[in-house]
Parts: structure tokens; C-alpha cells; sequence
């Protein structure tokens, strides 16, 4: 439990919150931290099938209700929320999420691979839809190095937030579809960012990363990435949290368009 508390000081110390000041507030309620576990157990749990659609529901909108109240209880960080909404205003919120490439990489020619019709986070067995977009690298033989440097593409946080899951385990042949994948909850958007199929996952639940940060890098994990027919690439999905706490994908093309570039 030490470190727990560690880790939920170092998330709201990278938001310049007087850490005292949200110990002593809200002392008897989850901690950012054991919020960020329970996203991470329901998560594994939705995709093992282990628990019914509904509950899983029911307990995703809790887990973002209180991860929006916890974010949302101090008067400094709304400031800082009012400035940060104004940057995204002008198109600078964004950082691309891959280092050293543009949004000519995106899959399609105007962003069409989204196909959000049929989405549902919380039953696995449903198909067909695409909430997504597909960003590729040069990668002609699969190894997950980018041809043009030599070495492997850093996968990069579109904006800042707390990691609320990963997932650094998947083997060749399992059919988790994801591999090994981030969640990102950001708290200014009240959403998560979902960067699927790295190779390698830097982060750790409860850990803040900035706008720009590496979070990984690019492979090629995942039921169908990891088959030969499935160029290289990194798989983003962005999930708005409406009011009833339950998720509605939106498509990240045009922010993927204005976002700052890393080299
Ligand atoms: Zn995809």
C-alpha cells in the first residue's frame, strides 16, 4: 500500500497540486491510483469475457465519474483546465503520436479507416467496427525497426493524462486483438486515448505522462497486426466520456491533422 500512495502522490504532483491539501480533502476516497487499478482489472476482465456487458457498464462509469471528481477538486488545476482548453481551441493541444512521421502516415486517404457504427468497449465478441485510426511506418520487413532510421518508432502521448491500464504480455497466438496496449485518461477532455499494438510499453498504471511523452514503442502485438497481411502500425482510439459516464469513440482525424510534430 506504500507504494500505492507513492503513485497517487507522483500523479497529482505532475498536475503542481499541493499534495497535502488532496490527502486532507478527500481522505476517504480512492486515490487516482486505485482508480487507475480498477480500470485496469475491468479492462483485462471485459476482455476475458469474465464479466457481463452490463456490469462492466456499471462499473465503467463509476471508475470515470470518480476520476473526474478527483481531477476536478481543486481550483488551480481548473485554471490550469481553462488554458489548456483554449490551447486545444487552437489546434495546439495535440502532440502526433508518432515521433518523426506526419499525418501523411495515417491509413486512407482522408482518415475513412474510422468506422465507429456497432462499437461496444464492454462486449468483445462484437466485430466489424473500426473506431480508429491506423498510422503506419516503413516497414517492410516486419521487424518492428523503422526503415528509414534504423531503429524503432517512439509512440508518443497525444496529450497529457493519467496511464489508467497496459498491457506488456502478449505472446504470438493469443487472440487478444489489442496486444500489448495503454489506456490514457485525460482529464482536461474527460477521455481516454488507446494506443494498441506496441512492441514495448514504457508506462505504468497511475503514472502521468505529458502531451509528448514517449509511452512506448511501435510493434506489432495483436490478434491481426501481427499477421503478415498487416503493415506495420500503431492503432488510436479516442473514447469522450459522456455525462451518463459511458463511452462514445470520436475520430481523431482532424486533431491527428493540426497536432505539433516531434522529431
Ligand atoms: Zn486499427
Amino acid at each position: 500500500m506504500r507504494v500505492a500512495g507513492i503513485m497517487g502522490a507522483l500523479v497529482v504532483g505532475g498536475l503542481n497540486v499541493a499534495s497535502s491539501q488532496v490527502v486532507i480533502s478527500n481522505s476517504t476516497e480512492p486515490t487516482v491510483y486505485a482508480y487507475c487499478q480498477k480500470f485496469q482489472t475491468l479492462y483485462t476482465q471485459i476482455r476475458e469475457q469474465r464479466i457481463p456487458p452490463d456490469s462492466a457498464r456499471l462499473q465503467f462509469s463509476s471508475i470515470m465519474y470518480g476520476l473526474q471528481q478527483r481531477f476536478r477538486s481543486n481550483e488551480s488545476y481548473q485554471q490550469d483546465s481553462i488554458q489548456r482548453d483554449s490551447l486545444r481551441r487552437t489546434g495546439r493541444y495535440f502532440v502526433f503520436p508518432l515521433r518523426g512521421y506526419t499525418a501523411s502516415s495515417i491509413g486512407g486517404t482522408h482518415g475513412e479507416g474510422y468506422r465507429s457504427v456497432g462499437f461496444d468497449l464492454f462486449d468483445y465478441n462484437v466485430r466489424g467496427s473500426h473506431p480508429a485510426q491506423d498510422i503506419f511506418i516503413s516497414d517492410r520487413n516486419q521487424d518492428n525497426i523503422d526503415d528509414r532510421t534504423g531503429g524503432p518508432v517512439d509512440i508518443l502521448a497525444m496529450t497529457s493524462g493519467v496511464v489508467v491500464g497496459i498491457e506488456t504480455a502478449w505472446k504470438p497466438g493469443s487472440e487478444y486483438r489489442g496486444g500489448n496496449w495503454i489506456w490514457v485518461y485525460d482529464p482536461m477532455l474527460h477521455g481516454l486515448f488507446y494506443y494498441a499494438h506496441n512492441s514495448q510499453v514504457d508506462v505504468t498504471p497511475g503514472q502521468w505522462v505529458q502531451a509528448g511523452q514517449k509511452l512506448a514503442e511501435m510493434g506489432r502485438t495483436g490478434y491481426n497486426a501481427y499477421k503478415a497481411r498487416s503493415p506495420t502500425h500503431l492503432h488510436l482510439m479516442y473514447l469522450q466520456i459522456k455525462p451518463d459516464g459511458l463511452p462514445q469513440p470520436i475520430n481523431t482525424y482532424e486533431w491527428l491533422l493540426t497536432a505539433r510534430l516531434s522529431k
